[in-house]
């Protein structure tokens, strides 16, 4: 099949008769690619480990649906603290724009999962199976064989056996390692939820991974169109110089000469003509199917294959490496690039105050949850002389370790007791919580009208950690 010349009008992976056109990005080397797949394999690593590693007795990031509670690195939220996030994704999406302000779409090329996943790790396994990527076409147009099913049948297990892996590791994020192990080893009936969730889960990343790929970047993520109203002309983006390049020329010949003169020397003399040779590996290893020499376009995902590929080209004449390299659009095209802009202050204000908003409200967050309701029945109970008000304490350790606390009542009127005494200990395992009856009697000549009883929770130093005020109840008095 000849490949396709990328043109700006339309999208290089969607033909003119709205079939699909398969990108086979061409295999490529070069410092950019080995950073990148370092970088890849790492985050790999570091999404396996996440639920894996405990802090604080609890993995480093373990939605907790279960029992309601969020593990966030050490920190344990209930679902009732899950507001205090909106500072925190706030402050991460600030973040996000104020790096992309700065170096255009690092995220995508580099750290978003759909990428790390694709270029990592599904189409290694298709590099492997199928071969280079003239070979992977001329494999996609060959009519089907037993060699060709046989490929195919290997390459499509082993992308389910991937998306299933990939499926019960994000579904360990919400229900925990030991758990998920416990349930894999029952009837898959037994756990039909989470069964189900997994079934449709790998059934998407594998319509995504083996067919969907760059579409989804270009089609349906909301960041790479949020992208082109972050990035500007002093953003850093992968580029083509155009003024060194154009107009496009042709490479020397075997001993190193240009095709302009005899000279034994690379000399370059024909100023004429540019650096660019149009042998189109740039466009050849791209991922989405652009040529970058057209511009900055939306699908680009800064993965900076084709700086690798140009270089290479370059190095290989005997010309500067470059020609395609990491620069703003102001840069490239001759004008005075400006680094520091009004924007990135702005985003850089807004991503601390998030952060900051965060760290303060998280420490304002109580460690301990204080509930008391009053008990199903009458509002009181009248018993010979005294009068009985019943509660339902609950109390429950937001901490990720065990908890000591002193529960103490306090009341302005005199007499009143507590069944059991006041100022009873406490203990609470880590995350756990304890409900039991609160009973409260008064000397019915004490009581006089309604009043108030503070219920205390008291820390190891007898500070007072949580407060919550219930009503003493009793007959009404002429
Ligand atoms: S790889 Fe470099 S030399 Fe070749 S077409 Fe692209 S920009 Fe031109
Ligand atoms: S233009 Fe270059 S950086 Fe952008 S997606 Fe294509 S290969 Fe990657």
């Amino acid at each position: 099949m000849q490949l396709k010349a990328p043109i700006r009008d339309s999208v290089t992976t969607i033909n003119k008769d709205g079939s699909r056109y398969f990108v086979h990005p061409a295999d490529v080397r070069g410092f950019w690619t080995r950073l990148r797949r370092l970088a890849g394999f790492i985050l790999i690593a570091v999404y396996i480990a996440l639920p894996i590693i405990q802090i604080n007795g609890a993995p480093a990031v373990f939605l907790d649906i279960f029992h309601q509670k969020l593990h966030l690195f050490g920190l344990t939220f209930l679902f009732q603290d899950l507001w205090l996030l909106f500072f925190l994704i706030t402050g991460l999406g600030f973040a996000l724009f104020f790096i992309t302000s700065l170096f255009g779409r690092l995220w995508c090329g580099w750290a978003c999962p759909q990428t790390v996943f694709l270029d990592h790790v599904f189409r290694r396994v298709e590099r492997l199976i199928d071969g280079d990527a003239p070979t992977r076409r001329k494999i996609d147009e060959a009519p089907f064989t037993s060699g060709k099913i046989l490929r195919r049948t290997i390459k499509h297990g082993i992308y389910i056996l991937l998306c299933a892996g990939i499926a019960h590791l994000f579904l360990s994020y919400f229900v925990s390692i030991p758990e998920l192990y416990r349930m894999a080893h029952l009837s898959p009936l037994e756990n039909l939820a989470s069964f189900l969730f997994v079934v449709a889960l790998s059934g998407v990343l594998y319509f995504n991974f083996a067919w969907f790929r760059e579409q989804f970047c270009i089609i349906m993520c909301p960041y790479g169109r949020l992208g082109s109203a972050l990035i500007d002309d002093n953003s850093i983006v992968v580029g083509y110089d155009s003024k060194r390049g154009e107009p496009r020329g042709k490479a020397s010949n075997s001993k190193g000469q240009c095709n302009n003169c005899s000279s034994s020397e690379n000399c370059r003399s024909d100023k004429s003509i540019g650096d660019c040779i149009n042998c189109r590996r740039c466009v050849q290893v791209c991922p989405t199917g652009i040529d970058i020499r057209q511009g900055l376009q939306i699908e680009c995902i800064s993965c900076e294959a084709c700086i690798d590929a140009c270089d290479a080209v370059m190095e290989k004449l005997g010309r500067a490496k470059g020609l395609i390299r990491h620069d703003s659009l102001n840069a490239l095209s001759g004008k005075k690039p400006r680094f520091l802009r009004p924007r990135l202050f702005i985003y850089l204000a807004l991503m601390i105050a998030g952060a900051t908003a965060f760290g303060v409200a998280t420490q304002k967050v109580k460690p301990v949850v204080l509930s008391a309701l009053r008990m199903q029945g009458a509002p009181y109970y009248k018993e010979g002389e005294r009068i009985r008000n019943n509660f339902m304490l609950r109390i429950a350790n937001k901490r990720a370790e065990p908890q000591s606390y002193t529960l103490s009542v306090v009341s302005p009127v005199a007499g009143l007791e507590v069944a059991g005494g006041n100022n009873q200990k406490v203990t609470l395992p880590a995350t756990d919580e304890l409900q039991e009856p609160l009973i409260l009697t008064l000397p019915l000549a004490n009581f006089l009208s309604q009043f108030e009883v503070k219920i205390q929770i008291l820390g190891e130093s007898g500070q007072v950690v949580i407060e919550r005020a219930v009503p003493f109840l009793g007959p009404f008095r002429e």
